[in-house]
């Protein structure tokens, strides 16, 4: 039986950063998936980032994972959500051309030195008592392990639906993982059955480009990548075009025969991508959706119609997209589907993604309750991790809240667990402030540096950033300067007799880099980057005591009761979800609110608000 320190199962966004990361630690690694051509491919939008989203692929590079520099090689439109927000909650995005997304994954892996890459179905485990001993394949040979990171995505008692038409599947063209299914049964608690969709692929040959919007790429594009500069492949533009009141008819006058409205589906879907079937019933009073037209790559003629997944007959799903401007003549490549798949409740496991009841076998993925390409990849670099320590024996690797989305994303699922799929908003972080794109490399790289995760080409790249950093701050910090010497060269400060350096007045408004220049020449040979990354600290560092002041005071008062009379709906500002929870559960006292599955820091701190007007 040929033995690995570690096998990672699933070749999704989960299961190749896993089997990466844990290969980047020196351990030998088997990456056993069903299908190796499918390695690294995009089961629905062709899109990676966005709100929350981009943090988390922002930190995977930081840990030199692999989703921001494939991202990057394959990313044909760039735009930077919130620009016009502060830099904490702006999130990268690209449109991504899945082609080349889906060679760049599987040519990082191939070059991966140590990983081992094995087409085949896992059917089991091989267990002794309470631990993990390998895997057993669907021929019946057997592959020895130290650990074991399972990610089977969407796989496990797979079913997909189109209208009241059933088959078994772990997405289009691929199998379902069904003798996994039963054997997980029986070790791992929790197990529940969650669903998702996708809309109908369309030709865009027969879109009428001419009458839809058209949404092009930022004029300066921000990579996904710590390592880039600019983009890699030629860059498009993507469409925008509406539904309308007949659209909504046709899907209004056949909900019965949507998989979801007729009843056929017992999962509970994604709460932030509602299908068009949800969006009719409801936001009824709506009589229009956005819809984005996506290119799917720059050599291939598929368009993802971003906004209207679903689940309804295939002929019912060309009449709506039909009734929509620019799509009167469109032809459907592929009709949209929904697909239900078991997931493991998460609060059996550790923060370190290992299973409690098993001791060596990771969960990273879907399997975990969550959805979205980027918070699996951002779950399967933690397991990968820590798979290859365990089998080393060595310690666990736990993130913080304090230090990245990817401990809010790991501490929320582990200890409130997941009824509906979780997905990242910036929300979620109660330190938002402190964690941004911007610095995540800061945050994170000097641990993966530590942990060995981290290769040399970057290690070299983040020093010598880290040096220019602190030489622009000495430089820009060595003088103070009084108002009257500020006004001298143009820059209006309070006057009152404070004196201040260059850095501390980067952030003023319209003060332009000559006037610093007059103060510190030097700032003339300082990288524009570095400065802008000095800008986005000083920004900060003042609010960043107010967020730590309010995230104290709620702390503090979190005893605080409740009264039973209390009108959630009336909080400003507090989302429908946290809105239809609170009153669901009408907790007693703030800290009982803490524990709700989906409440933010941030709806936390507008409850507080509230009972202290009141109080
Ligand atoms: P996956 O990407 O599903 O990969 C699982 C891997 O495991 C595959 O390579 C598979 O071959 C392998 N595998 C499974 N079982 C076995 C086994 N027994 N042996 C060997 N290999 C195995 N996300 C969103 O954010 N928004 C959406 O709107 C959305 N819609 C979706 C619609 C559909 C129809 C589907 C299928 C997915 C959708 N997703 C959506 C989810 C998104 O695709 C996932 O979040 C993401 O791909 C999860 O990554 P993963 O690595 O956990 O699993």
């Amino acid at each position: 039986m040929k033995h690995y320190d570690v096998i990672v199962v699933g070749g999704g966004h989960a299961g190749t950063e896993a089997a990466d990361a844990a290969a980047r630690l020196g351990v030998r690694v088997a990456l056993v998936t069903m299908r190796a051509d499918r390695i690294g491919v995009m089961s629905c939008n062709p899109a990676i980032g966005g709100l929350g989203k981009g943090h988390l692929v922002r930190e995977i590079d930081a840990l030199d994972g692999l989703m921001a520099r494939a991202g990057d090689r394959a990313g044909i439109q760039y735009r930077l959500l919130n620009r016009r927000k502060g830099p904490a909650v702006q999130g990268p995005r690209i449109q991504a051309d899945r082609e080349l997304y889906r060679t760049a994954i599987q040519e990082f892996l191939r070059n991966r030195v140590g990983l081992d890459i094995l087409e085949a179905e896992v059917s089991g485990f091989i267990l002794s008592g309470e631990a993990i001993e390998g895997v057993i394949l669907h021929d019946g040979s057997r592959l020895a392990a130290g650990a074991v990171v399972l990610t089977a995505g969407t796989f496990l008692n797979g079913v997909m639906h189109v209208g009241p038409r059933q088959e078994q599947g772990g997405r289009v063209g691929d199998s379902a993982s069904n003798s996994l299914a039963d054997m997980l049964r029986e070790i791992a608690t929790g197990r529940g059955r969650l669903k998702t969709g996708t809309p109908p692929r369309l030709d865009g040959r027969t879109i009428n480009w001419d009458v839809v919007e058209r949404q092009h790429g930022d004029d300066c594009p921000v990579m996904l990548s710590f390592l880039n500069r600019l983009p890699l492949v030629p860059q498009i533009s993507c469409g925008i075009t509406h539904t309308n009141a007949a659209t909504h008819e046709i899907v209004r006058e056949n909900l019965d025969k949507s998989a979801m409205y007729g009843g056929f589906i017992e999962g509970v879907g994604p709460r932030y991508c509602p299908s068009i079937e949800d969006k009719i019933v409801r936001f009824a009073d709506k009589d229009s959706h956005q819809v984005f037209l996506e290119p799917e790559g720059l050599n291939d003629t598929t368009v993802y119609p971003n906004g209207i997944s679903t689940s309804l007959p295939a002929d019912i799903q060309e009449r709506y997209v039909r009734s929509i401007r620019g799509l009167e003549q469109v032809e459907i490549l592929q009709p949209g589907y929904a697909i239900e798949y078991d997931y493991f409740d998460p609060c059996g496991l550790t923060r370190t993604l290992a299973v409690r009841s098993m001791k060596g076998l990771f969960f990273a993925g879907q399997i975990n309750g969550t959805t979205g390409y980027e918070e699996a990849a951002a779950q399967g670099l933690l397991a990968g991790l820590n798979a290859a320590r365990h089998a080393r024996g060595a310690e666990g690797v736990v993130l913080q809240r304090t230090d990245s989305y990817i401990g809010v994303m790991i501490d929320d699922l582990v200890t409130r667990g997941v009824t509906e799929p979780y997905r990242m908003f910036t929300s979620r972080a109660e330190y938002r402030l402190s964690l941004r794109v911007d610095n995540a490399d800061q945050r994170l790289t000097p641990l993966g540096i530590a942990l060995g995760c981290v290769g040399p080409d970057r290690t070299l790249s983040f020093n010598k950033k880290l040096e220019d950093l602190n030489a622009a701050r000495n430089s820009l910090d060595s003088g103070k300067f009084s108002p009257n010497e500020l006004a001298a060269v143009g820059i209006n400060a309070n006057r009152d007799g404070v004196r201040r350096s260059a850095l501390d007045v980067l952030t003023f408004p319209d003060v332009t880099l000559a006037q610093i220049a007059a103060l510190v020449p030097a700032v003339e040979d300082i990288a524009p980057e570095i400065i802008e990354q000095l800008q986005k600290e000083t920004l900060y560092s003042a609010y960043q005591d107010r967020q730590q002041a309010q995230l104290e005071a709620v702390r503090r008062d979190e005893n605080w009761t409740i009264p039973v009379d209390f009108d959630f709906s009336a909080v400003v500002g507090l989302s429908n979800e946290l809105r239809q929870k609170l009153n669901r559960s009408r907790p007693e006292t703030l800290a009982q609110a803490s524990r709700i599955e989906g409440m933010t820091p941030a709806g936390l701190a507008l409850i507080h608000l509230r009972l202290k007007a009141a109080s």
